[in-house]
Order: C-alpha cells, then structure tokens, then sequence
C-alpha cells in the first residue's frame, strides 16, 4: 500500500511538473513571429484579394491611398484605379506589416498602343525638314519603330569605331573604317561571338551598313521604296510587315541594332543565345502586327540582359514588352 501510494504521488508529480515545464520551454524556443501573407501584389482594376496577418491577430487595416484601393475589416482588398499604393496591416503585438499594392491598367495600355499605331502613316513619311539636325541620347531596350520615332536626324551619343575599340577578332565587318556602334555593345558583343565560336564554330561578320545608321542614309533606303511604291508601308502591321522603315523609325540610328552575316546554324545559335548576351533577335515572322516588321533572322538588337532574358523566355518581341512591362507603368497615377 505504501509503495503504489508513492509510485502514485511520483507518477502525479511528474505530471504536474512535466505538463506546464514542457509548455513554457516551447513558447521560449520559439515564438510565434508574425508575418503578412502578402508583400506585394501586382493587379488590375477590380481586382479583389485577401492580405492577412499570421501569427498575430490583426488590429487594423490601412490603405496609404483610398483612391487607388480599399479595404474592410477582414483584409479584403478591392482596387479602384492604376496607381500604387500600400496597406499597412496592424498586429496586436503593436506592430505593422505592409504590402505593396501595384494597380495596373492593361486595356488602357493596349488601346494607347492601337492609338499610336493608328498615328504610323503620318509619322512614316515625315521629312528631312520636320527632323532637325541634333544630337540625341539612346539607351539599350529603347523601343524605336513606325510610331516610336527618333525626331531628330544629329548623331546619339556613345558612338564608337569598331576599327578602334576592343572588338574581338573573330568578328569582321564589311565598312572597316566606318562601322560604328554604342561603346556598351563591344564587350557583349565580342563576348557572344566568342562564345558562338566556341561552342558551334560558328563564324560571323556585320554586313556593310549593318551597324549605326545615319537618319540620311535610312530615309534614302526609304524613299527609294516609296519611289517604286508609294503605298509602301502604309499599313505596316496588317500586310505582314516590311523590310525597309523610314529614316526616324530604324533601331539602326541608336547604334545598338546589328545586322550579321553567317550561315544557318549560325542564326539559329544567335536566335537561342543572344539573350546571355543582352541581345534580341528583334523581328520574327509571327509578330509582324507588333513590329511592322518581316522576319530579319539576322538583326540584331541590344537590350540589356534584363529584357533580353524576359523578352526570350516569354516569346515576346519589344513591342508586347512595352505593352506589357513599360505602357502598363505609365498609367499609374
Ligand atoms: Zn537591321
């Protein structure tokens, strides 16, 4: 009787001692942290979705900016108009946790685009005396075509001689002394034709003219087009594109377009790597409503590695980017 009336009391004290010991360990190893289960959210207008607080319960929910979104009581986030704005959610721990609301207008973006597209035949046939002579910045991923035009027929900046920069020897290039190109193409460049070389054999050269191109030299290429026909163009994006565009609307003005020469597998290596490089092939044969543009399996465009990356992976060409990553930021606010 004595002995089960200890392993008794033994068996209650462990009990009473393991049980609470056992729940204050675990709450000090780890407490509960709270987080927010959403930090950023990129939408569109109409757009309805929950934010919530875990680990914590929430004491408020605050919208920066009651125009661009609101939100009731239970985290529900409804979104008005383009714009950005934040909600800051408080625990009852005291403390706050945001998320970044992105409010994107995409229909208003792709009318904007029919907008600008509707605008190509005035901007196509505009004069040498409606662009004047000046200088002009450029910058890798600048969209230039029939409606994004380069309104100004100088020289951009950043220009250099291929016969004087450190340009690999494995590429030739047909105008010696006077192909020129962005000085932030060279290292990419060479780099990709190396790498071409090296890994397929594959050997390439710039076809005459193939780099910058002056606003005089590409309005003669286009007058000579107009001269034969003089509905060339007109309806770019509708008739499966064209080859030759008007001296304001060349990628080759901004010294980043190149036009190579080399054999098939040579542009088939192009048209799956360049993107590691920061170039694009810029015109494909199913996207001529976009670019206005035929199929040119050998032009060449440096966008920087970011959109090259994007534009690769996504199948899409510059236009539906801008559509989609650049018009779509401009509506906000
Ligand atoms: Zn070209």
């Amino acid at each position: 009787m004595k002995k089960k009336a200890i392993i008794y009391l033994l068996l209650c004290c462990l009990l009473f001692t393991i049980v609470p010991v056992k729940d204050t360990t675990v709450e000090a190893k780890t407490p509960k942290k709270a987080y927010i289960t959403v930090k950023e959210k990129n939408c569109e207008i109409g757009d309805m979705f929950y934010v919530k607080l875990k680990g914590s319960k929430a004491a408020a929910y605050n919208i920066a900016d009651e125009t661009v979104a609101s939100v009731n009581t239970k985290g529900k986030v409804k979104t008005k108009r383009a714009g950005k704005t934040k909600l800051v959610i408080t625990g009852k721990n005291g403390k706050d946790y945001t998320c970044r609301i992105n409010v994107y207008d995409t229909k208003r973006a792709s009318e904007q685009i029919s907008e600008k597209i509707s605008d190509c035949k005035i901007t196509a046939h505009l004069t040498p005396e409606e662009v004047p002579y000046e200088a002009y910045s450029v910058k890798p991923g600048m969209l230039v075509n029939f409606t994004n035009i380069i309104r100004k027929s100088g020289t951009p900046k950043g220009l250099v001689y291929l016969k004087d920069s450190e340009i690999t020897r494995k590429l030739v290039w047909r105008d010696y002394d006077t192909c020129r190109l962005q000085k932030e193409v060279i290292r990419p460049l060479s780099e990709m034709i190396d790498a071409a070389y090296n890994e397929g054999k594959h050997k390439y050269s710039i076809i005459s003219g193939g780099g910058y191109r002056s606003f005089e030299t590409q309005n003669r290429y286009w007058q000579r087009r107009m001269g034969e026909n003089p509905s060339y163009g007109d309806d770019p994006y509708h008739s499966g594109g064209v080859i030759c565009v008007p001296g304001v609307s060349s990628e080759h003005r901004t010294g980043y377009a190149i036009d190579f020469d080399a054999s098939e597998q040579g542009f088939d290596w192009l048209e799956k790597n360049s993107y590691k490089y920061g170039f694009i092939k810029r015109y494909y044969g199913n996207k001529t409503e976009y670019t206005g543009v035929m199929d040119e399996p050998y032009h060449f465009t440096y966008v920087g590695k970011a959109v090259a990356l994007t534009c690769y992976s996504e199948g899409i060409c510059l236009e539906e980017y801008y559509e989609k990553y650049v018009y779509a930021e401009y509506e906000k606010n």
